[in-house]
């Protein structure tokens, strides 16, 4: 499911290049390019790993977590499944359709 997250940063990407173009910066666009680093900072906290927690994967309802996210809950004990609620969100604005949403 890193796809997800992949998608987020290729959108955000184009719509940072459709805005700026290659002419020289105004303040504006100054303004766009941080608010796309900061969305990118937070894509980095929130990345697709293994955890532990509660899930219906696991027979007993409690076990590995195959897709978690990193930097949602507590990845060894309360493994919050992947895409997060954050991830999803973003993606949503972002007029990506994801899984789950
Ligand atoms: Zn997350």
């Amino acid at each position: 499911m890193t796809d997800l997250a992949k998608q987020i940063r290729d959108r955000i990407e184009s719509q940072r290049r459709e805005l700026l173009g290659s002419n020289p910066l105004t303040f504006e666009e100054v303004g766009v390019n941080r608010l796309a680093a900061a969305l990118l900072a937070v894509l980095d906290m929130h990345q697709c790993v293994e955890g532990v927690g509660f899930t219906a994967d696991d027979p007993d309802g409690y076990g590995t977590v195959k897709e978690a996210c990193s930097g949602c809950g507590n990845v060894d004990e309360y493994a919050v499944a992947w895409p997060c609620r954050e991830l999803r969100t973003i993606a949503k604005v972002l007029g990506i359709e994801a899984n789950g949403v």
